[in-house]
């Protein structure tokens, strides 16, 4: 059995860290709560894949269960033994992206809940189901205009035809996923759930499930159901347009290495991209692009709110920052800037980097010490 404290990387202590990354499970539970209250009663999972984007799928599992959480949805059958392994036999755990041909058996033995995305897919349930002795609880992804995952519109009507099609399959949910649900002025978004209305009506009648968290701010008519929310659980802002409705859950913190007056007219960093013209102050951090912080990211860090600019390129293990905002002497080697945190939200860093706050989070490497609070 994994423990909930069990990290990727072994522990040196704060003082000894190069980074640090802390994540709130507090603010995790609080964002649960802030999407209940929108759902008005319609339950709400927990996605967890990419070990709960990047910050800890077992740890946010927990948190997510003292909210009454016991849904929880990962893209790979690997992160479903994983987790299986972590909660204990009680919480449902539906594998997004299905069951790779021949792992069926152990998908089962895991007790783990398929999401079925392709007539192959249902056979193989199917007979795994005949071997198992008993009906398998099952969601039935159908595609509702995403083209990525799910049932085919015309393999839909094929199988309604078929009614030996869901022999030995329990199907919990009947599901789609939004591929605009981030734009709420898209047509697509009513396109799918038009789509989607007319699909689920064609298969076995089971509750459905539709939306992520940006779909949970569409409206009541997306909601069915059962919601999957994942980034707004994790601080990542569901309404790009808008203020972020949720509450910041990872900060990170880099540590000085050194500092440095340079002279006018050095070249600085790999490839020399900046050159200083007068004399600079600057430190050296402990965080690079192993870190997971993109490489093309013009971004800054900052100390207590001054923000403090990156100069020329980002390397493997470090970044040099111009200090000159600062008064003399105040920062020194070993002090901790802020990468991710109050002066610097996930979407922010993102936008610097041309990316989004998902892969922000799921970047994020295993070097930092990671300390969860609350929860
Ligand atoms: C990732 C994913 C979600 C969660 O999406 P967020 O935008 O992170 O809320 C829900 N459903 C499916 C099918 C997904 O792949």
């Amino acid at each position: 059995m994994l423990q909930a404290h069990e990290t990727k990387s072994p522990s040196v202590g704060d003082a000894a860290a190069s980074a640090i990354l802390t994540i709130d499970l507090d603010a995790i539970r609080e964002n649960c709560r802030r999407l209940k209250a929108r759902l008005n009663g319609v339950r709400c999972a927990g996605v967890l894949k990419a070990d709960g984007y990047g910050l800890g799928a077992n740890q946010v599992a927990a948190a997510l269960a003292k909210e009454g959480c016991d849904i929880f949805f990962v893209a790979l059958l690997v992160e479903g033994v994983a987790l299986r392994q972590a909660l204990g036999p009680a919480p449902a755990i539906y594998v997004l992206n299905g069951i790779p041909p021949g792992a069926e058996g152990l998908a089962v033995a895991a007790g783990l809940c398929a999401v079925i995305n392709s007539p192959e897919q249902l056979a193989a349930w199917r007979a795994a189901a005949g071997n198992a002795g008993r009906k398998l609880p099952t969601a039935v992804q159908v595609d509702s205009g995403m083209s990525r995952l799910g049932i085919a519109p015309s393999d839909v009507e094929r199988l309604a035809a078929d009614p030996q099609a869901f022999d030995g399959i329990d199907v919990t949910y009947v599901m789609s996923h939004l591929a605009c649900a981030d734009e709420p002025r898209n047509p697509a978004n009513e396109q799918q759930r038009l789509a989607f209305e007319r699909l689920r009506k064609l298969l076995p009648k089971a509750p459905s499930s539709f939306t992520n968290s940006s779909g949970i701010f569409l409206g009541p008519s997306y909601h069915y159901d059962l919601a999957r929310p994942g980034a707004a659980l994790y601080g990542i802002n569901p309404t790009p347009a808008d203020p972020n409705p949720m509450l910041p859950v990872a900060r990170l913190e880099a540590r000085v290495v050194q500092t440095r007056m340079l002279e006018a007219g050095v070249g600085v960093g790999y490839g020399h991209t900046f050159h200083s013209t007068a004399p600079l102050p600057t430190a050296t951090i402990s965080l690079g692009y192993a870190d997971g912080w993109h490489r093309r990211a013009s971004a800054a860090a900052f100390f207590e709110g001054v923000r403090l600019p990156f100069l020329g390129r980002v390397s493997m293990d470090s970044i040099i920052l111009d200090i000159s905002a600062l008064p003399p002497g105040k920062l020194k080697g070993g002090d901790l800037v802020e990468l991710l945190g109050p002066s610097q939200s996930v979407d922010d860093a993102a936008g610097h980097a041309g990316t989004i706050g998902y892969e922000v989070l799921t970047s994020l490497g295993h070097r930092f010490e990671r300390h969860y609070i609350g929860g």
